[in-house]
């Protein structure tokens, strides 16, 4: 059975052999995209590329990038220790065409990649096409032999990727594995799509068009290829199981989690410990990225991730700071891939434990105030959504943290009532700066108050870690 990285390793010297060039993964903090809160897929580091705005002395490439899919477009918070296939942080693996090979060659490789390096059972595999895509029709029945029933035509978006209103788009082909008749869920396009059983392992881009104008788009002249493969999920496959969680990766940082707690991951625990292991991954190749928590921006996706994780330690009974304690684990793991973690090991140390400290001083008071206020509610109900700010603005608790420890008991928020009262404490603390008569003051306390909001005056003094911020 291959780990994790023997399962990287594989999927780079595969496309190092078929002429790829094998590039670094870039940072999880966009240099060349101010509109992007991280880094969420492979083909980031390249989109200057792919328009021609930039040359590269290579024409294929191939990688292994972190991405973080928390916050902005793409979100996965939510789902993580709820779904199987799910990660705030995860590992793209990809191959890159910039107008050298397209989908005959694209489909070809990913292919022999999955059926013959990585041995996949070709039986539980099937594809989607965008539903115009004639040619990629007909190329997966040639090179893959698959029977009409196995290739899905997909008409939506999903299956036609766009880098923005303009700019190069085309349609996308995604590789599923069906887990098997036992787990709930149907087949990409069905409306048990939702389900875990078929799970998307590779999404195959076929950049051939460019988007001019909303009306107009042309055929680009030499059209390109990105391709996506979640390594944890692949990983899951060849790993023969079900669940992300369950690989050999994930079950080292679980166990690291049960170790300190002294609680097994079993029953109504279990997710507690999954979202652990998932928001350590994410704190701690962000704090290596130079993200620090803070009030705003970046920093306070960072802060969410943190404390999100922090309640969950509190549920397991863990009567001081944990996080940190879970980072050798981590490091063992992923540090050889990654030496960046390595390197930033002290610092991220230092900020898990820092954070969940202070934290640690107005959670127990913000559960408490959560029981009381829920105390009467059940499934389908909806949580005051002013208590829901009185928790954010003086016990710390960010919106989605309360949403997650009520999601258990089917109960959601008022959000429209808890941006009324955001709103609100703004507009009062502008009417008391009115006429003061001192403009260029009030514009920089408002722009201060902007920034680190009004939390957490009960004991927190805010970390000003502005700095990272877009
Ligand atoms: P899904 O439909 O399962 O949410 P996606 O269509 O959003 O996945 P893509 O944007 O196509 O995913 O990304 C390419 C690949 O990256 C996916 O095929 C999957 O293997 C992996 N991937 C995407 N999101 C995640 C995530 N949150 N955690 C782990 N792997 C992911
Ligand atoms: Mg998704
Ligand atoms: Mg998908
Ligand atoms: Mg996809």
């Amino acid at each position: 059975m291959s780990g994790v990285n023997e399962i990287r390793s594989m999927f780079l010297d595969y496309f190092r052999k078929n002429g790829h060039e094998i590039v670094p993964s870039s940072p999880l903090v966009p240099r060349n995209d101010p509109t992007l809160m991280f880094t969420n897929a492979g083909m980031v580091q390249f989109k200057n590329v792919f328009t021609g705005l930039e040359q590269r002395p290579y024409s294929t490439a191939a990688t292994a990038q972190k991405c973080v899919r928390a916050g902005g477009k793409h979100n996965d918070l939510d789902n993580v220790g709820y779904t199987a296939r799910h990660h705030t942080f995860f590992e793209m693996l990809g191959n890159f065409s910039f107008g050298d090979y397209f989908k005959e060659r694209a489909i070809e490789l990913a292919w022999n990649l999955i059926t013959k390096e990585y041995g996949l059972d070709a039986k539980r595999l099937l594809v989607t096409v965008y539903h115009t895509d004639e040619e990629a029709f007909g190329l997966w029945k040639k090179i893959a032999g698959f029977s009409d029933d196995r290739i899905i035509r997909i008409p939506t978006s999903d299956n036609f990727w766009a880098m923005g209103d303009t700019g190069p788009c085309g349609p996308c082909s995604e590789i599923f594995y069906d887990h098997g008749e036992q787990i709930w869920g149907g087949p990409p396009g069905s409306a048990e799509e939702d389900g875990d059983r078929f799970i998307e392992i590779w999404n195959l881009v076929f950049m051939q068009y460019e988007q001019v104008t909303k009306e107009e788009r042309i055929d680009l002249p030499r059209p390109s290829i990105d391709t996506g493969m979640g390594l944890e999920r692949i990983a899951a496959v060849l790993q023969g199981q079900h669940d992300n969680y369950d690989i050999d990766l994930f079950r080292a940082l679980i166990a690291a989690s049960e170790d300190a707690t002294g609680v097994k991951a079993e029953g109504d625990r279990r997710a507690s410990h999954r979202v652990i292991a998932d928001h350590l991954r994410s704190s701690a190749f962000l704090i290596a990225d130079g993200v620090l928590p803070s009030n705003e921006g970046r920093g306070y996706v960072l802060r969410r991730i943190m404390r999100r994780a922090m309640r969950h330690a509190q549920l397991l009974g863990a009567e001081e700071p944990l996080m940190w304690k879970l980072l050798p684990a981590l490091v063992g793991q992923m540090g050889r891939a990654y030496p960046e973690l390595v390197r930033a090991e002290a610092l991220i140390s230092e900020t898990l434990k820092l954070e969940e400290t202070r934290f640690r001083k107005t959670l127990e008071r913000g559960l408490n105030l959560l029981a009381e206020a829920s105390a009467g509610l059940g499934e389908g109900d909806q949580f005051n959504g002013e208590t829901a700010f009185k928790l954010y603005d003086t016990y710390g608790f960010p919106l989605d943290l309360t949403q997650d420890a009520l999601r258990a008991k089917g109960i959601t928020v008022d959000t429209d009532a808890f941006s009324a009262a955001m709103e609100r404490q703004k507009a009062e603390a502008r009417a008391n700066w009115a006429g003061s008569g001192e403009a260029a003051t009030e514009t920089i306390w408002f722009e201060l108050k902007e920034k680190h909001g009004a939390t957490d005056f009960l004991g927190y003094d805010t970390e000003s870690a502005e700095g990272v911020i877009q």
